[in-house]
């Protein structure tokens, strides 16, 4: 075979292998490479909430649930694929609930497995990973370790957490095990969106730490159902903008820009943004210092804020938006004003997020009340029809979401769907920890670490055809000044001037070859410079992104939505992709060596196509601060996340 025919079969393989997939996110576990039992643990204060996968099975084999552990009302829910229990035991502390667990799973009346060493990985709900965990980890003891050091953030959870780990690790000492953090969905918003606007210096003048920022909470359900949106839309989760309201006794609303959260309205803490069952959500901090000054100490403060507020707060009677509901009904009139704050607070954070996002192609409503309540979906849609929302009365009145399941509430017509998705965190973490673990097993070889080179760009426009002769005028032709590596690719002798809002930036180069719609990339400091707002984004995906004035010494150009920040990524061949064992999409991280230190960049983009040859391409901002150049070497280090698209 020619090298040009060995091409082509691998490129047809590589085609075939991105055929239209009925579970693109692998939300049914299709890519699992062998049959697998995965048991999510789900550990709090007084609780332990177990659910066990199969891979190959659609619903899990069985989900538990111990509570009130430590007290005289301890009781265990069970439900497998052959019952329904529930039985008062005696459960004094946590080693008993694991050993009741492990009972469970493997009774023969009711349980789903012979032998508790047929589970072949555990993964963990772990609620804070802080800015240390961009994703699920697989854990070592440096990653228990990461996770003790943000117990400080999360006091109430992460020692429980951190317990469950350790308890399924004397249980099943040589299974692999995940941590899926709730925090990790939200870790790649910009600065303006987690940044409190308070002294920088705060940190280090009071020995708090640096961790005064947004984390942001409920993302692995904001993520899963992402996912089961873009699924039935039939579309990919990185072309759409999708409002997320996870709304149960707990309450948060993310922006999700792309596939990834842009914003979203709990804080450093869960008490920030909605009005949730026992939680205010925001409130100015004014308040918190009145109280403290009228003689309430922090302890008071924090039972309030945490305890006391909310729609119980609010009503004097229940945290349960069913009971809030019916007494509003009966003439309550406390009761009516908190399910009005509840819905308002949401809408106005809908419309706010319609900003964030330019626009929006979906609304979910997910977790107890979101799932379960048309009076408040109805009502949180209801005057929002001047953002394109449209609620059909009958379609709301009569969804009913199962798990795995989508009802869609929109009027007929409309743009923006509306969709009610069930939450299912397990599920998500269960596959979290399936490709965790994959992708310790697909880590690159030795043979396959060669050197990639590495492309820095500076401030450059891609001009489509038309654009082009309004700058330089008609039938002038682009010049080539320098080829580039990827072989259809060319600096021009032509320059351009680039005129924002604050500031211009004179002699900015030309790539050929033309673009279909004409195309501005720059740096975070060359964004500062001329003013603008440009979106971290992948080259061709303009939706939502900044505009500039583009000066050429023939004319000028209004460049609506075409500046972007280049999102870090790699070019390769199919040949090369499969070489590594990577796909289109998938997110990679990259070791490179600079003149004075070695980085691992994360988060670099693949990109495959027949005409691109291996290279990494880099803005001149984060070069710098990484200290590589076009010298430096660089080499796919792990395979970070699969793209499943
Ligand atoms: P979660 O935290 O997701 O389990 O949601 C729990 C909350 O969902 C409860 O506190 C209830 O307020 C709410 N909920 C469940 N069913 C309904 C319903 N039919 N109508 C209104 N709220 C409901």
């Amino acid at each position: 075979m020619t090298q040009k025919e060995q091409n082509e079969t691998l490129t047809a393989q590589y085609k075939t292998s991105r055929q239209e997939n009925p579970d693109p996110y692998d939300l049914n576990f299709s890519s699992a490479l062998k049959q697998t039992k995965i048991l999510v643990i789900n550990c709090g204060s007084s609780s332990l909430k177990y659910s066990l996968f199969d891979t190959s099975n659609p619903v899990p084999l069985m989900e538990g649930l111990i509570e009130k552990i430590g007290t005289s009302a301890s009781y265990h829910k069970i439900k497998s694929q052959k019952s329904e229990v529930k039985k008062e035991v005696e459960v004094p502390d946590f080693p008993k609930a694991f050993s009741d667990m492990e009972a469970a799973l493997t009774d023969t009346s009711i349980g789903a497995i012979a032998a508790f060493n047929e589970i072949d990985a555990v993964g963990h709900r772990v609620v804070h990973g802080g800015d240390k965990f961009k994703n699920s980890a697989v854990i070592t003891d440096d990653v228990i370790e990461k996770i003790r050091q943000c117990i400080p953030l999360a006091p109430l959870h992460n020692p429980y957490n951190l317990a469950g780990v350790e308890a399924m690790r004397n249980l099943l000492p040589d299974k692999g095990a995940v941590a899926v953090f709730d925090t990790a969905f939200h870790q790649n918003m910009p600065e303006r969106a987690f940044l409190y606007a308070i002294a920088r210096d705060i940190g280090e003048k009071y020995h708090v730490g640096e961790n005064i920022r947004r984390y942001g909470f409920h993302g692995t359900n904001h993520n899963y159902v992402s996912l089961m949106a873009a699924a039935y839309l039939k579309r990919s989760v990185r072309e759409l903008r999708i409002i997320s309201c996870h709304l149960g006794n707990g309450a948060s609303i993310c922006a999700i820009d792309h596939g990834t959260s842009v914003d979203t309205s709990m804080g450093m803490t869960p008490l920030e943004g909605l009005v949730m069952g026992t939680r205010g959500g925001d409130i100015d901090p004014g308040v918190l210092i009145y109280l403290l000054n009228s003689g309430l100490g922090v302890k008071d403060i924090d039972n309030l804020l945490n305890k006391e507020s909310g729609l119980k707060g609010l009503t004097g009677l229940s945290n349960d938006m069913r009971e809030i509901l019916a007494a509003a009904d009966a003439g309550d009139a406390r009761a009516k004003t908190a399910a009005s704050l509840f819905c308002y607070r949401l809408r106005k954070y809908i419309a706010a997020y319609a900003a964030v996002l330019g626009g929006i192609d979906a609304l979910i409503f997910t977790a107890g009340i979101g799932e379960n309540s048309a009076a408040i979906r109805g009502r949180v849609c209801h005057g929002l029809d001047h953002i394109g929302l449209a609620i059909s009365k009958e379609a709301n009145e009569r969804a009913k979401v199962q798990r795995g399941h989508i009802e869609e509430i929109s009027a007929v017509g409309t743009q923006i769907k509306i969709l009610v998705i069930a939450a299912d965190e397990e599920r998500m973490i269960a596959r979290e920890t399936l490709h965790a673990l994959a992708l310790r097993q697909t880590m690159p070889t030795p043979k396959t670490t060669r050197q990639i080179p590495i492309l820095v760009t500076g401030c450059h426009v891609h001009l489509c055809e038309a654009d082009f002769a309004v700058l330089f005028g008609e039938g002038k032709t682009l010049t080539k000044k320098h080829q580039q590596r990827q072989p259809q690719s060319f600096i021009a002798e032509e320059t351009l001037s680039l005129a924002g809002p604050l500031g211009t930036i004179e002699n900015v180069s030309v790539v050929a070859p033309f673009k279909r719609v004409t195309q501005v990339e720059i740096s975070r400091t060359e964004e500062f410079k001329l003013g603008v707002d440009a979106p971290l984004r992948l080259s061709g995906d303009l939706d939502g992104a900044a505009s500039i004035t583009i000066v050429g010494p023939a004319g000028t150009v209004k460049l609506n939505n075409g500046v972007i920040c280049a999102r870090r990524h790699c070019h390769m061949s199919p040949q090369d992709a499969l070489s590594y064992g990577i796909r289109d999409h998938d997110v990679v991280s990259v070791a490179a060596s600079g003149s004075n230190k070695d980085v691992i960049l994360r988060d670099v983009f693949v990109r495959v196509d027949p005409n691109y040859t291996l290279e990494l391409h880099l803005d001149t901002d984060e070069a710098a601060s990484a200290g590589l150049t076009e010298e430096s070497t660089a080499r796919i280090a792990a395979i970070q996340s699969r793209a499943f698209i």
